[in-house]
Order: structure tokens, then C-alpha cells, then sequence
């Protein structure tokens, strides 16, 4: 039996880096246009290129007159295929300026399987001096070449997401719908492999109803694939020399949308119009979800018992960065995948680097086991080195500014995109983003109401609100609607020393058992403990007399150097501080709507007797309701991406990941699982 697409056990496509584009320069009178070797055809033609983007793909789909007329709160969605220089994403986004309505927004989504270098990026858009400011914004963002979604900010009311991989692989794993599509990509003679006719029917499922076309070209392939798929193509005149171009309409989708047979309760619920949001919990989980709906001008109240980053996000510096498995899983793609976006969110949000260090981080292998492990990695992950790369003890000293005396024992993993971040002063930043309110207090309850949900606050009063997202860590199933999501509290302390003038500097993160971060207003953080079940978060002698001895483990001629220079390094004369961190059992965070457990234990009962029949019910969910909650001691690399997520389902607006990532982050997941295994709660 074939697999869908949804389906868990389903093996994964690699996570792995992306063959560039192979490209050659053709040059005439007026400039230069890219030439690609591959396909032995050429990106645009440097004298009507432009022209010819107008013709076949804004009005093809008649983006002018339905810019003009879009008043929808939700964006405007154009996919297309072959993203290739950018020029027609571009020309879209310019005649969004032009015709919109102030208010209106853009989503852009492209597919690319061949990401050019960001040199020949730059190098190709030189050539519209009137794109310069689009293309600058485009560069500043343009990812590395790694397989998965890439979320890039290219304005106020402009996004884009740029899938990296196949056109029908990555549509197929799409979750968002579409208003209008540029067919594009080389001609069908020349790149066969990508009209194929999965292609068009992962279009048809990613589709609005009455979706657009427009597509260069008219080969039969093309018009077979679309009518199969549904959509009812016509002729319409081409280009310049062109004769012929196609252009669609969705009618109906030819087949039936089976891609959620095996798991219907990750349906999303149905979209709500908000106008208001509460977030409850002011650490990076919540302040980041909070920004996020205020970027997309939803008023949110953001609640906290305390001050912002007061619980586990309130660490004066934090490691940015991810361990990743040897064998590639679901989770391991959700960190990457987080691990990029935090760092482009914070180049976004903090351009000047105030908050935040891109300085690397270095996973050390201090033992056989972790050196296996990390070759077994290296080994089943191509990823470019620009985002993990293995080095010897040498290069590992020589990348940490470790050098003579000081030089490290072992070798390891180079993630150079990771770095430090100061959470408490983002956890402060965020809530102060214009369009926040925050407010504090302590929420008892929560009660859905036909006007939304009231909030039940410990101080008598109540606060209502269209949407709710919980982000309160260990507190966040204390609600009775989220009470059935299993979370672990996990006590963590760091700790500190002031270094005395004269110390050596480390120029990267270093972490082994533990890490050690770059000193940060002359204060050396290292840590941190980690321990199970334990919610008391007063600072202790021992976890720092544990944290120190790590440290003299992983860096001893560092530390020897330190105490030359006269740092205090002993247990009693340490700072530091200790929280609390909520984990999962799986130990992926929870991101998405909350789960109706009691209805899921009878919607799905039927698992435990048979696992393979699936009841084809869509999942039940508490209406307008959200969590962002489990995320461990990763908070830095998955609590932005989390906030994106859930902030593009409130606003109906396509996922920054894919659907299977979307799945494995699904709140509910937990309750199958547990139903599937017979491990269900009495009462169910
Ligand atoms: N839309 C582009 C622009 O505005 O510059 C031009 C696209 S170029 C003609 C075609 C693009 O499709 C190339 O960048 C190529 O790498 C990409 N491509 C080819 N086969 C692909 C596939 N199977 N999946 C995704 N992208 C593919």
C-alpha cells in the first residue's frame, strides 16, 4: 500500500543541503542575464525580461484588479514553482505596492530545488536598479541552502517562505492554501522531472477555491496535468515571441483530499476572525507569540504573574543552539528548522545585535560514545558547513580563540549560525512591542463565552478576549482545558563569575555536558544543571560545585587561565541564577490549538482495540485556544518558530514549516499516542 504523505511511519526526505544552481553569464549590448548549465536554458532575458514577468504572471492571474480589491483580513497567497532568481516574487510584490489597499498583506511562497549563491543572487537582480531596495531585503534574509522551509520578513505587510527542495515534494507537504499560482520553472522539454503530475495535484490540494494559473508555457503535459488536477486551463496570447500562454481556474479538485486519512485529528480547526489575542506567560513562549500576532495588527494582552522573563527565560544569557540527532527525525528537523529562523528573527527584530551573538557554538566530543555519535551525524547529514561542520581539536581551539595553553582537547560540531542571546532583555524587548499590552496578573481560569473567552484573573476581575494562547511553561496545564497535556517540570541552574581584567576571552559558545558562553558584560555564564522533577528554583552550592567541575573538564586550560587571572572560581562565590523548565515526554514542545481530550478519548477510541482504523473524525478542539509550552532548555531555538506557527493558523495564513513538522509540534499528539499504546486515563 503506498504511503500518504501524513502518514508518521512514512520514511523522511533527508535533511540535507541543497545542490546550487550552476550558473553562466550571457552578455550583450545592454548587461548580463543567468544562464543556467543544468538546464541549459536562461532565468530571464536581460532585455524584456521584466516585461515578459508582467505579461504572463501578474496579469495572468490579473493580480492588479484583485490586488486592488482585496479586503480580506488574512494575506493575499501567490505560490509558485522555481523560485529561481526572484524576479517574478518581486514584480508581485511591487504591484502589491502599488495597487492594495493600506491594510492589506502578501504572502509569497516559492519553491526551489537549485537556490542560487547569494552572489549570483545579487549579481542577477543588479540588473533592475528599480528592484534595489526589494532585492536588498531579499539578500539580507536569503537562506542557507538547507532542505525545508525558510521564513524571510521581506516587509511590513510581505512575507516569504521559501520551500527548498522539489516543487512537488515540498507542495505536497504545504500547509496553506493558495490564490494564485506562477507555473514556472524551465520549460517542460528541458526539466521533465518537475511537471510531473504529483506536481499539479499538490497544487489542486494547496489551492483556495476558484485558485488562478498562469504559466508560460503550453505543453501538453502542462495542460494534461492541470485538467486532471482540476483546474480548467485556457489559451491566452503569449509573449513577444510566444505565441501561446496557459492560463487556470481551480473548478474542483479531480481527487479526493485522503492526505489526512491516517491522521484526521492534526486537522486544523476552523480559522476565527481576532482582533484581540491574550497570551498568558511573559517568557520567551508567549512574548514571542505576543510580537508575533502585534507584527500582524492583532491587539494582544499579554498577562504574567510576575515581570516579563521572570521564570526560566530570565537568564541574563542563554546559548542559542540545538543538538541534533545522528539519525535524522522529526524532531531534529524541527530544531534545525528553529535554530535558523531565531537566528533571522533576531537579526530581524535586532538588527544591531544588542540582545543577541551569531559568535558559533561548539559541540565538543569529549568522549568515544558522543565522537561516534557526531560521525554517524556527519555522515547521514550533508549540511552545508556554513551550518554544522565537523572539526578537528585544532580547528575547534582555533574557531573558540583557544590557542596555546589554552587549546582545547577535543574536536567536535561547528554550528557557526548558533550563538548566545540575553533572553531576560528579549523577554522585556518583546512585550514591548508597539500593539502588546502587558498586564500583570495572575489568570485562575479560563471560560469560553459566546463572545470568546473570558479570563479569570487571581485579583476578582476578568479580562475577555476573541483568542487565548497559553505559554506558562510548567504552569501551562493548569487549566482545565489543558490539563491533559503531560509536562515535566526540569530544574536548571547557571552560574557566574565577574572576570577580573587580563582573563582570556572565548570567541565561541563551547558545550559539552554543560556550556560555557563568550563573557557578556564581563560576567562568564556556564551551566547549566539539569534536573528532573525538581520545581524549586533556589540557587544551590552543589549544582554550581557541578557546573564549575564540568567546566574545568571541557575547557581546563581555559579555566587555569582564569583563576591566573584571579576569577573566583569557587562554589561559595559564585552568582548565578536557577528555574524551572517544562518538558514534554517526547520532549518536543507542544505549539498548536488545545485538543478536546475528553472528546479525542471517545472520537478515537477505537485505537486502542486497532491501531490501523483510523475513525475519520477531524480533531476536536477548544475554539480559539492555543498553546506554546514544553520547550525545555531549547526555548531560544524553538519558541520563535512555535509563536510563527501559531500566529499564522490564527491568522489563516500558510505554516512556516512543514505539515508533518506541524504534526509532530501538535498539542495532541500525546493523547493518540497514549490511546494508541492503551494508556488511557480512567474516567475516558
Ligand atoms: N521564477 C524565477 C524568477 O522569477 O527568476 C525563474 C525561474 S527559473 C526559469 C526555473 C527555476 O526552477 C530554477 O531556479 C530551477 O532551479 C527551479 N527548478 C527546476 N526544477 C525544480 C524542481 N523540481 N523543484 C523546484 N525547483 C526547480
Amino acid at each position: 500500500m503506498p504511503r500518504s504523505a501524513d502518514d508518521p511511519a512514512r520514511p523522511l526526505s533527508p535533511l540535507t543541503a541543497l545542490t546550487p544552481a550552476e550558473l553562466t553569464w550571457q552578455v550583450d549590448d545592454i548587461g548580463e542575464a543567468p544562464h543556467s548549465s543544468r538546464f541549459g536554458d536562461v532565468y530571464f532575458s536581460r532585455h524584456d525580461g521584466r516585461a515578459e514577468t508582467e505579461h504572463v504572471f501578474i496579469a495572468g492571474n490579473d493580480l492588479p484588479r484583485r490586488f486592488a480589491d482585496w479586503q480580506q483580513s488574512r494575506p493575499f497567497v501567490i505560490g509558485e514553482t522555481g523560485f529561481g532568481t526572484g524576479l517574478n516574487l518581486l514584480c508581485a510584490w511591487a504591484c502589491f505596492e502599488t495597487h492594495a489597499p493600506t491594510g492589506a498583506r502578501l504572502h509569497l511562497i516559492s519553491t526551489e530545488r537549485f537556490p542560487l549563491a547569494r552572489d549570483d543572487l545579487a549579481r542577477a537582480l543588479s540588473a533592475w536598479p528599480d528592484l534595489a531596495p526589494k532585492a536588498r531585503r531579499l539578500l539580507e534574509q536569503w537562506p542557507e541552502p538547507v532542505s525545508g522551509v525558510h521564513r524571510l520578513w521581506l516587509g511590513e505587510r510581505v512575507v516569504l517562505d521559501l520551500h527548498l527542495g522539489d516543487s512537488a515534494e515540498c507542495l505536497a507537504q504545504l500547509d496553506g492554501r493558495v490564490d494564485a499560482w506562477f507555473l514556472d520553472g524551465f520549460a517542460p522539454s528541458k526539466n521533465p522531472e518537475m511537471w510531473r503530475p504529483e506536481l499539479f495535484t499538490a497544487m489542486a490540494l494547496a489551492s483556495r477555491p476558484a485558485a488562478s494559473v498562469a504559466t508560460f508555457t503550453c505543453a501538453g503535459v502542462v495542460k494534461r496535468g492541470l485538467t486532471a488536477a482540476g483546474f480548467a486551463w485556457r489559451k491566452a496570447p503569449g509573449f513577444g515571441r510566444k505565441r501561446e500562454m496557459l492560463v487556470a481556474t481551480l473548478q474542483a479538485p479531480a481527487m479526493d483530499d485522503d492526505r489526512r486519512r491516517l491522521t484526521p485529528w492534526f486537522l486544523p480547526p476552523p480559522p476565527q476572525h481576532a482582533r484581540h489575542v491574550a497570551v498568558i506567560g511573559a517568557g520567551l513562549a508567549g512574548g514571542c507569540v505576543a510580537q508575533a500576532l502585534a507584527r500582524r495588527g492583532i491587539r494582544v494582552t499579554l498577562l504574567d504573574r510576575e515581570a516579563p522573563g521572570a521564570g526560566a527565560s530570565g537568564n541574563r544569557q542563554g546559548a542559542l543552539y540545538v543538538k541534533l540527532a545522528a539519525e535524522t527525525n522529526r524532531q531534529s528537523r524541527v530544531y534545525l528548522a528553529g535554530l535558523l529562523h531565531s537566528r533571522r528573527w533576531l537579526a530581524e527584530i535586532d538588527p544591531q545585535r544588542r540582545l543577541w551573538q551569531d559568535c558559533g557554538v561548539l559541540q565538543l566530543a569529549t568522549n568515544e560514545r558522543e565522537t561516534r555519535r557526531q560521525q554517524r551525524f556527519l555522515a547521514n547529514h550533508a549540511l552545508p558547513a556554513t551550518v554544522v561542520e565537523g572539526l578537528t581539536a585544532r580547528q575547534a581551539s582555533e574557531r573558540a580563540g583557544l590557542s596555546d595553553g589554552l587549546a582545547l582537547a577535543h574536536g567536535g560540531l561547528d554550528y557557526s549560525q548558533a550563538g548566545w542571546v540575553r533572553p531576560a532583555a528579549l523577554c522585556q524587548a518583546l512585550a514591548a512591542t508597539p500593539g502588546v499590552t502587558f498586564k500583570r496578573a495572575a489568570v485562575d481560569a479560563l471560560r469560553r463565552e459566546a463572545s470568546g473567552w473570558r479570563l479569570q484573573l487571581a485579583d476578582g476581575e476578568a479580562l475577555v478576549a476573541d483568542q487565548v494562547v497559553i505559554a506558562t511553561a510548567t504552569q501551562a496545564n493548569r487549566f482545565d482545558q489543558s490539563a491533559a497535556l503531560p509536562l515535566q517540570p526540569i530544574r536548571g541552574q547557571l552560574s557566574s563569575v565577574t572576570l577580573p581584567p587580563g582573563s582570556p576571552a572565548l570567541e565561541r559558545v563551547v558545550c559539552a555536558g554543560g556550556y560555557v558562553a563568550p563573557a557578556c558584560d564581563g560576567i562568564l555564564s556556564f551551566g547549566a544543571s539539569f534536573v528532573p522533577n525538581e520545581d524549586d528554583a533556589a540557587l544551590r552550592e552543589d549544582e554550581h560545585a557541578a557546573n564549575l567541575a564540568e567546566l574545568r573538564r571541557t575547557l581546563p586550560g581555559f579555566v587555569a587561565a582564569l583563576e591566573r587571572a584571579g576569577a573566583r572560581l569557587t562554589p561559595g562565590e559564585l552568582g548565578g541564577r536557577a528555574a524551572v523548565r517544562a518538558a514534554s515526554p517526547d520532549k518536543t514542545p507542544y505549539a498548536g490549538p488545545v485538543p478536546d481530550a475528553p472528546r479525542w478519548q471517545s472520537d478515537y477510541a477505537s485505537l486502542a482495540r486497532d491501531a490501523r482504523r483510523v475513525p475519520q473524525t477531524p480533531g476536536a478542539h477548544h475554539p480559539g485556544l492555543w498553546i506554546s509550552a514544553a520547550h525545555g532548555s531549547r526555548g531560544l531555538a524553538s519558541a520563535p518558530l512555535c509563536a510563527e506557527l501559531i500566529a499564522s493558523r490564527i491568522c489563516d495564513e500558510p505554516l512556516p514549516v512543514a505539515r508533518e513538522l506541524a504534526d509532530h509540534l501538535h498539542p495532541g499528539r500525546r493523547l493518540i499516542a497514549d490511546l494508541v499504546r492503551g494508556n488511557v486515563p480512567p474516567e475516558a
